[in-house]
């Protein structure tokens, strides 16, 4: 199929919160640094479903969405020598193009030609889709659009992954569990016995919580507005459970009461501008750092008192939990290979493909931590 048109099925969402329709679509061949990959696993984040519902994002469709996802290269564009048709890969939404300052930074993964972009719907060599059908072009979504058997991506936006991985299970490395487990491990770094709040208790949370408790974290305190996430945490090392419906007041000040003066760290992975606040105000003043990780609205403003910084506070942010994802990822893989690290508590459902929208309900009604969606079903 290497240069040719590849007609397979696709989820397109082609209205804001309306049911993805699975569709023929058409898959053009990579061109010039560009791989097409066959999709064998996807999985649903938070962030497909924002975009989809396109309340607090712009609005870009139809579209096909889906960032967290395992595939085998199908074929390869022109210049790419790293990857070759059947390697082992994951997408990510957050690429590496290896030349640039961030590239070269040990300390930044935001690559100045392959970072994150949220409203971009084109692939950058020609600024086009490589997705149509009936000669309509559909957009892409982070550059990844996995919810389509076979798509078209940067070759520097794929980690090329030990051959024995499960892709059913390791799939979810390319999104949550890795930037969760990063922000905890590579961006707020709790020394050992330090106390850490974690905001959201989704799968990106309780992976933050899995870095806090790796990192040898005395007290992992999880707050979540949903009541059920207290017995799941459990298996996460989250030490206590606060939900904020039970108290009037600030949930910042409930912990600085529950921890003499505040948390040592804290990692935020709600998305909501007011448990941002809360996850840095809850830190303690001297040496607190607080990590936002959730992605919010795109007219949220964060708002707190300049003294709160002053008093020697730290906030910080990350995509993709800083991790360098060609040059990192692999890396995590192995983790995973040598039980390092379990992904298998995070996979709570399974659906086949044409049962995808069913992934969503389970996400909006806060019942999954993941739900891997099996595209040859
Ligand atoms: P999820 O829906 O599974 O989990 C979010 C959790 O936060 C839910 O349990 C929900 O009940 C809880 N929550 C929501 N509002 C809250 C509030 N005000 N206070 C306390 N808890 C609250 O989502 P997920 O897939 O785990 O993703 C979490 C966030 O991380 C999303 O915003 C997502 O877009 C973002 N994300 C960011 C990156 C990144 O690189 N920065 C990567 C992946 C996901
Ligand atoms: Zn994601
Ligand atoms: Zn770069």
């Amino acid at each position: 199929m290497s240069g040719e048109v590849i007609r397979c099925k696709a989820a397109v969402a082609r209205e804001a919160g309306k049911p993805l329709v699975i569709e023929e679509v058409e898959v053009a061949p990579p061109q010039k640094m560009e791989v097409r990959l066959k999709i064998l696993f996807t999985s649903l984040c938070h962030t497909d479903v924002y975009f989809w519902e396109a309340k607090g994002q712009n609005p870009l469709f139809p579209r096909i969405l889906g960032h967290e996802a395992g595939g085998i290269v199908e074929s390869v564009g022109e210049g790419v020598t790293e990857l070759k048709p059947g390697d082992k890969v994951l997408p990510v939404f957050t690429g590496e193009c290896g030349e640039c300052r961030h590239c070269k930074s040990e300390e930044s993964n935001m690559c100045d030609l392959l970072r994150i972009n949220t409203d971009r719907g084109t692939m950058l060599n020609d600024g086009k889709s490589r997705f149509s059908k009936d000669g309509q072009p559909i957009y892409h979504f982070l550059g990844t659009s996995t919810f389509s058997e076979y798509t078209v991506v940067h070759s520097g936006c794929v980690a090329k992954i030990n051959p024995d991985a499960p892709l059913d299970k390791v799939c979810v490395l390319s999104c949550g569990i890795s930037t969760g487990m990063g922000a905890t491990l590579n961006v707020a770094k709790p020394k050992k016995g330090m106390t850490v709040a974690v905001f959201g208790l989704g799968a990106v949370g309780l992976a933050a919580a899995e870095g806090a408790r790796i990192a040898g974290a005395s007290r992992i305190i999880g707050i979540d507005l949903n009541e059920s996430r207290a017995n799941e945490a459990k298996k996460f090392g989250v030490t206590e459970f606060v939900n904020p419906k039970d108290h009037d007041k600030p949930i910042q000040e409930v912990i600085a009461a529950m921890t003499d003066g505040g948390v040592d760290r804290s990692v935020e992975c709600t998305g909501n501008v007011r448990a941002m606040i809360s996850a840095f105000e809850c830190v303690h003043d001297g040496w607190g750092v607080a990590v936002l990780v959730g992605v919010p609205s795109k007219d949220d403003e964060f708002k707190t008192l300049p003294i709160n910084l002053l008093n020697e506070r730290t906030l910080k942010g990350t995509f993709f939990g800083n991790y360098k994802p060609r040059t990192d990822i692999p890396g995590v893989v192995e983790k995973y290979m040598k039980k390092e690290i379990e992904v298998e508590k995070f996979i709570t459902h399974q659906v086949g493909f044409s049962d995808i929208n069913k992934a969503f309900d389970l996400m909006l009604k806060g019942e999954s931590l993941r739900c891997i969606i099996r595209m040859d079903e």
